[in-house]
Parts: structure tokens; sequence; C-alpha cells
């Protein structure tokens, strides 16, 4: 069982000529709206995977469409609290050219209490995994509540803080980070990946594949990528995430987790949009990379 303490957003794409200057109002030529948050992204790319997944989360007045997105798509949706700020949201605008700008709010992912991730967590049994991404309150005591209950505890460095990683890093089991954030761990703290006290740790290299650090540095395992069409890459490293935790928690060896993350992440890319679109298990068994 997987517990993901995580973000819920809705990605509302306004499709326009251009990018507004400071000032102008320009009529969208287009709407639609998406479930996102990396959070969500993990839970539905965990549910797709066939794991069983609670999301810890909240929405605000507005946000019951998510909830019921990620219902539809197999997350339990329990401890998903509705609380009084608006739900996190990305506005993104997209010119004719697919350029884009984006404004950012956090709002409902950053009333989550600990107060609530307790009431989750007190139904999770040891072994089950706590999985987390910089996008939520409440890491700190997610992280300890989880070691203490014998949970093994996931954290997906994004979006990169290393104040974040900082807070939590004598708690994680596995760390997975893209090419960028690794790049930073390594500058800000002055370490070494390999050097990290952490059992395992996963850089993603978008079409380079990964690499597996273990055995805290000892070994290091390159994984090629499948090779395929780029369409579009946002959400790749969350869907690689939420298939790679519910590899192992299914009880794949890493190697194998390591694979199947990577065929959901290639199969991901070839594919416009995010949590919806994400794919499932036999598109993927029978996907010919
Ligand atoms: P993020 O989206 O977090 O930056 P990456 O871009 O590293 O993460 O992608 C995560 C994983 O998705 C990669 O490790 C790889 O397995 C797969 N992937 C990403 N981009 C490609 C690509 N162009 N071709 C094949 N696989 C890809």
């Amino acid at each position: 069982m997987i517990w993901n303490l995580g973000s819920i957003n809705a990605d509302n794409f306004y499709h326009l000529s251009h990018l507004p200057a400071p000032g102008e109002t320009i009529a969208a030529t287009r709407f639609h709206q998406g479930l996102g948050g990396k959070g969500a992204n993990m839970s539905v790319a965990a549910a797709r995977a066939a794991a069983r997944v609670a999301h810890i989360g909240a929405v605000g007045p507005e946000g019951k469409w998510a909830v019921d997105r990620l219902l539809e798509y197999g997350v339990d949706t329990r401890h998903i609290a509705q609380v009084e700020v608006a739900t996190g949201h990305a506005n993104i605008n997209v010119d004719a050219a697919g350029e884009n700008n984006i404004v950012l709010f956090t709002g409902a992912n950053h009333a989550i209490t600990d107060q609530m991730i307790g009431a989750a967590l007190s139904e999770a049994s040891p072994g089950d995994f706590l999985l987390m991404q910089n996008e939520t309150s409440g890491q700190s005591y997610a992280a300890r509540t989880g070691k203490t209950l014998g949970l093994r505890f996931a954290y997906a460095a994004a979006p990169f803080s290393s104040q974040a990683v900082q807070a939590v890093i004598n708690h994680i089991d596995l760390l997975v980070l893209n090419a960028v954030e690794a790049a930073q761990l390594q500058e800000e703290t002055g370490q070494r990946i390999e050097d990290l006290p952490i059992d395992d740790i996963i850089v993603t290299l978008g079409a380079d594949g990964c690499k597996w650090v273990s055995n805290k540095g000892k070994t290091a395992q390159e994984f090629a990528s499948y090779p395929v069409e780029v369409v579009n890459t946002t959400g790749a490293g969350d869907t690689f995430t939420g298939y790679l935790i519910a590899g192992l928690d299914r009880g794949l060896p890493m190697p194998d987790a390591i694979d199947l993350a990577m065929r959901a992440g290639a199969l991901m890319v070839t594919r416009e949009g995010t949590a919806d679109v994400i794919p499932d298990l036999k598109e993927i068994q029978d996907h010919d990379f």
C-alpha cells in the first residue's frame, strides 16, 4: 500500500494568440482544465500501475471535481480534506507558438495539517510506502511519523529546495531526483550524491534513462531509456516515480521496478497532457518498445 502526501492542482490552460504584456487584456481562444500537481500525478500513476494508493491532501471548496477524478482513476481519496483555501492551481498561458508562462498558487496544498496526516497514517501498516514531493505542508511531521510506524519513505525532491530535502533527509529510504535537481543538491550541500546517507537514490536523466545509486553510494548502475518520439515531456518524472513505487510496493526488485517505470515514462512523453493521460499497465505491456 502507498500513502502519498501530495499536491492536487487544477491545471488551467488558456490558449492565446500571444502572451499578454503588462496591462494588456486578451481573450483566450480556448480553455481547458486538467488535473495536475506532482502529488496527484504520482497517485494516478501508481493507481494505473495497479497499486493500492491513498492520497493525503487537501482541496478548496470548489475542488470536488479533482477528488472525483482521482477516485475515478482508482485512488483512495478518503484522506483528502476540503478546506477553506482555494484548490492549488497553475494558470498556464500558451501562445500560438507553444511558448508559455505560468502562475502557480499552492492554495489548499499548504493547508494540510499534521493532524490530517496523523489520522491518515494511523491506518498505515509497517512496510507500506510513504511517498512525498515538495509541494505540500506537513512534510517533516509525515516523515517522522512514517519512520516511527516502520513505513518505507520515498521522496521525490521536486520542485527542488535544498532546505526541504535537508528537513527530511535522515528519514529518506529512496530519493528520486532528475538531473537538474541532483546537480542543485550536490552544489548546495557540497556533497556528492553518492555520499548522501540514503540507501537508494535514483537520478532520472530524461532521454538518457536513469542511474541507481545504492547501498549508501557503494554501487551504481545505469539504465538506458526506451527510444520514443517525444511530443511533450511534462509529467514524465511523476509517471516514472509513481510506477517505480508501485513496482517496489508489489515486491519487484529495484532493476525490474526501474524498467517498468522507464517504460511508463517513455510512453508518457509521447502524449500531450498530464494526470489524465498517464498510461496504464496494459498499455505498457501492449506497447512494442
Ligand atoms: P522530469 O520530468 O522529472 O524532469 P525526466 O525528464 O528525467 O524527469 O524523465 C523521467 C523518466 O522518463 C526518465 O528517466 C526516462 O525513463 C523517461 N523519459 C523521459 N524523457 C524521455 C525520452 N525523451 N525518451 C524516453 N524516455 C524518457
